[in-house]
C-alpha cells in the first residue's frame, strides 16, 4: 500500500459517484474512525477511482477487475484491526467478480462492500452490465440487452451477507447513514447503491429514481434485524421478497441485518487463539506510522 495522494475527479458532471464519495467520506468522519485504520479497496471501472478522489488521509488500493474482494480479504485477514471498505461497480462485482462476491458471503468477513450500481460498464462506453434487465436498451446499446439481470440484494442474502442494504446516490444523507451502519456492523455488509450514469444510461436517471424511491424505515412495522436464531429464516424470506420489488416503487434502506453469525475472523481465532494477537504485519505498519 502506498501513502494516499488526492487527485482531482474526472467523473462526468452529474455522475452518481459524487454522491457516493461524499456520503462515504462523511460516514467515515462522523464515525470518528482513525484514518490510519481505514483502507479503501476498489476494482476497475469508474468507481475504481474512488480511493484516488478521497479527501481524507486514508489508504487506498486500486486493484484488478473483479478482484477487489480478494484483495480486501487479504488486507483484512492480515490486519483485522483495519476497517476495510470496498468500492466496486456492478459489472466488477456481479460479472467477472461474481465468484468472489458469492464466496465472500460464505465467509462473513467483517468488511463493507459498496456497489456503484448503474447498469452499464461506464468506463468502457456503456455496454450492458449484469444489473441491466433483459430487453432494455440504453442509449449506449445498439440493440436491447440480450441477457437477464442479476439482483444483487437477493444474491447477497442467499450467499450469507449479514447486512444487506440499498442506497441511492442522490440521497446522500440517507446513504451516509447506511454506510455508517454497514461499517459498524459485525460481519460482511453490502450496500447496493443506485447510481445514475447520465452519460450512458438514459433509462435509470435521477428523474426515474426520484419518482419511485421510498425508504424502508418509513414503512410501518419494517424490522430487518435478526435478534434470535429462530427468526433467521423468516427474516431472510421477507428480505428476499422485498428485494424483488422494482417498478413503480423502489425501496431503499436496510433489507436484512444479522449479527448472530460468527465472522471469518472469529472462526479463525477459535481454531488459532493467537491469531488476533500475533500480527506481525500490523506491527510493522504501526511502526512505520502509515497504514
Ligand atoms: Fe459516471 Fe457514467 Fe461518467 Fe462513469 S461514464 S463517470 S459512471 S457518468
Amino acid at each position: 500500500m502506498q501513502e494516499h495522494k488526492v487527485e482531482w475527479s474526472d467523473w462526468c458532471p452529474g455522475c452518481g459517484n459524487f454522491g457516493i464519495l461524499s456520503a462515504e467520506q462523511q460516514a467515515i468522519t462522523e464515525l470518528g474512525l482513525d484514518p490510519k485504520k481505514v483502507v479503501i479497496v476498489s476494482g476497475i471501472g469508474c468507481s475504481g477511482k474512488t480511493p484516488h478522489f478521497m479527501r481524507l488521509p486514508i489508504s487506498g488500493v486500486h486493484t484488478l477487475h473483479g478482484r477487489a474482494m480478494a484483495f480486501a480479504t487479504g488486507i483484512k485477514l492480515s490486519n483485522p484491526q483495519l476497517k476495510v471498505i470496498i468500492n466496486a461497480g456492478d459489472g466488477d462485482q456481479l460479472g467477472i467478480g461474481a465468484g468472489h462476491f458469492v464466496n465472500s458471503g460464505r465467509r462473513n468477513i467483517d468488511m463493507t462492500l459498496i456497489i456503484h450500481d448503474n447498469g452499464v460498464y461506464g468506463l468502457t462506453k456503456g455496454q450492458a452490465s449484469p444489473t441491466l434487465k433483459l430487453g432494455l436498451k440504453t442509449k449506449s446499446l445498439p440493440k436491447p440487452n440480450i441477457n437477464e439481470s442479476i439482483n444483487p440484494l437477493a444474491v447477497a442474502i442467499a450467499s450469507g451477507y449479514t447486512f444487506v442494504a440499498r442506497g441511492y446516490a442522490y440521497d446522500v444523507k440517507h446513504l451516509k447513514e447506511l454506510i455508517k451502519q454497514a461499517i459498524s456492523h459485525k460481519g460482511l455488509a453490502l450496500i447496493d447503491v443506485l447510481q445514475p450514469c447520465p452519460t450512458y444510461n438514459d433509462l435509470f436517471t435521477k428523474e426515474y429514481y426520484d419518482k419511485r424511491i421510498y425508504r424502508l424505515e418509513e414503512v410501518k412495522g419494517w424490522n430487518p434485524n435478526v435478534t434470535k436464531k429462530e427468526e433467521e429464516d423468516e427474516k431472510i424470506a421477507i428480505a428476499l421478497e422485498k428485494s424483488l420489488e422494482w417498478g413503480d416503487r423502489i425501496p431503499i434502506g436496510v433489507f436484512y441485518k444479522n449479527e448472530l453469525l460468527s465472522t471469518f475472523e472469529e472462526r479463525i481465532t477459535e481454531r488459532s487463539p493467537s491469531y488476533a494477537d500475533n500480527m506481525p504485519a500490523h506491527q510493522i505498519i504501526e511502526d512505520q506510522g502509515k497504514p
